[in-house]
């Protein structure tokens, strides 16, 4: 239903109510943090908007800025704040394990590591259940890709083109993009074709993509490899250069995973952004494929924010970091662990996963309904509370529309929504908000994208 003013002119829509006001802020003005950002910080540093923005205060699925001003936040931080930003119960949890052990060793014996470990290993499926705690998502997929290594005596990993798996040598080897790497040799990686059902040359036949996977095998290895890395839904951390919330074509996973195992390698589900409950449908990404990876890595939502990756694999994988040391110093922290249990908690009594489902359904059939009324959108995709929206300037050829996006995605901040953008070509909006998402804010953001194109 849109309200109409006095010309006849869509007035601008409003943010749905929320029962909150941060306290006042006295900190510094965000030009002088912008000040000493450039001062004290790397240039390398990337920011959404041309005028960052200063965000002071997070509640549930708001941000605020330092005027008090709120925002609904559709890119929990990248697809990081699942449960909402401070949400009570996870606020409280680190609280009260700060209080009262903040850091020992796994050296020690801790309830709140253990405890984590086991609440997870009962999520996945299979005879995944030996946990491994990281600080990160980098340091878990460079430790699964090791892991895979070590396992099968092997060097050989594939992963896919236009994938992120993080930023340390192994991670950037399997990152498959030039602007993400660097000149030393970061070598045993092959990159597969991503069955991108937009822009891929077999469109949804994700099958007949996976014979590129075999062509790797047979023409760049000795035919025998350590193992495959993917997400399910290829996500990227930031602006342009890799992910845009490609769905992988169906059938795809499954015939990739056997010609894998027929190489001897193992197989790595990246669940850094599509785990935790995100695409509504599972719980994690790569069951909406019906595979059962050997190795699964995760960080993002595992923690709602607090830095915290995890890599769960199976007894006989595991056995082989006891054939070498591995430690971590900060993995498992208890203040850490202890907000992992408490997510996990979350997601369960507040049935986010079902939320993640029904709103995200109900947000991707309001925009692709908005695809028909904009020549802008070229596609919709993605699952659950993982969506993506791709601007083209024309539809045949599919050229990115740019600095589109940018309008796009400055003005609806300047409503009061803020989305995420990524991509090769940084022409897409990402679509993660935390999973206490309610068809409220859905409707707000695709009126705030519908008001923004109809003025463009
Ligand atoms: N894997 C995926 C799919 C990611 O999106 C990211 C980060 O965005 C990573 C791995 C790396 O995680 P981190 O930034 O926590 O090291």
């Amino acid at each position: 239903q849109k309200e109409f003013d006095n010309k006849g002119g869509v007035v601008v829509p409003k943010m749905p109510s929320f029962d909150y006001a941060p306290p006042p802020y006295t900190g510094p003005s965000a030009a002088e943090i912008l000040s000493k950002r450039k001062e004290y910080l790397s240039p390398a540093m990337f920011y959404l908007y041309n005028k960052p923005l200063n965000v002071v205060d997070g509640k549930m699925q708001y941000l605020f800025d330092e005027k008090g001003r709120r925002y609904l936040d559709a890119f929990g931080g990248i697809a990081t704040v699942c449960c909402g930003h401070c949400h009570p119960h996870v606020v409280d949890a680190i609280v009260n394990q700060t209080k009262r052990l903040q850091h020992s060793t796994i050296l020690y014996l801790n309830h709140a590591i253990a405890d984590l470990a086991e609440a997870l290993a009962n999520k996945l499926p299979g005879n995944l259940k030996v946990v491994f705690f990281t600080n990160s998502g980098t340091e878990a997929n460079e430790l699964a890709i090791m892991m895979a290594r070590l396992y099968t005596g092997c060097h050989d990993i594939i992963s896919l083109r236009n994938a992120y798996h993080g930023n340390a040598a192994g991670t950037m080897g399997a990152t498959a993009q030039s602007n993400w790497k660097f000149n030393v040799i970061q070598s045993g990686v092959h990159h597969a074709i991503n069955p991108d059902p937009y822009r891929g040359v077999f469109g949804s036949e994700g099958e007949k993509y996976a014979k590129d996977i075999q062509d790797l095998i047979q023409f760049g290895t000795s035919g025998n490899i350590a193992g495959f890395v993917s997400e399910a839904i290829q996500a990227s951390p930031i602006f342009t250069g890799v992910g845009g919330i490609i769905e992988l074509a169906p059938g795809y996973l499954p015939a990739a995973y056997n010609i894998i195992k027929k190489a001897g390698g193992l197989c790595i589900a990246d669940e850094v952004q599509g785990g935790f409950a995100r695409t509504g449908s599972h719980f994690w990404g790569f069951e909406n494929h019906g595979v059962v990876p050997d190795i699964v890595t995760m960080a993002k939502g595992i923690g709602n924010g607090i830095p915290l990756g995890a890599v769960i694999t199976t007894p006989e994988i595991a056995e082989v970091l006891t054939r070498r040391n591995y430690f971590n110093t900060f993995g498992g922290n208890p203040v850490c662990t202890a907000a992992g249990l408490a997510v996990l908690n979350v997601i369960e009594k507040e049935k986010l996963q079902d939320n993640a489902f029904v709103v995200g359904s109900y947000l991707k059939e309001r925009l692709i309904a908005l695809k028909d009324k904009h020549d802008l959108i070229g596609d919709v995709r993605g699952r659950g509370l993982m969506l993506g929206v791709e601007l083209v300037t024309d539809h045949e050829l599919k050229t990115p529309a740019k600095l589109e996006t940018l309008h796009v995605l400055d003005q609806m901040k300047e409503i009061g929504v803020l989305v995420g953008k990524g991509g090769f070509y940084g022409n897409v909006f990402r679509i993660t908000p935390p999973l206490c998402f309610s068809k409220e804010d859905a409707d707000f953001l695709v009126d705030a994208m519908d008001y923004t194109m109809s003025k463009m």
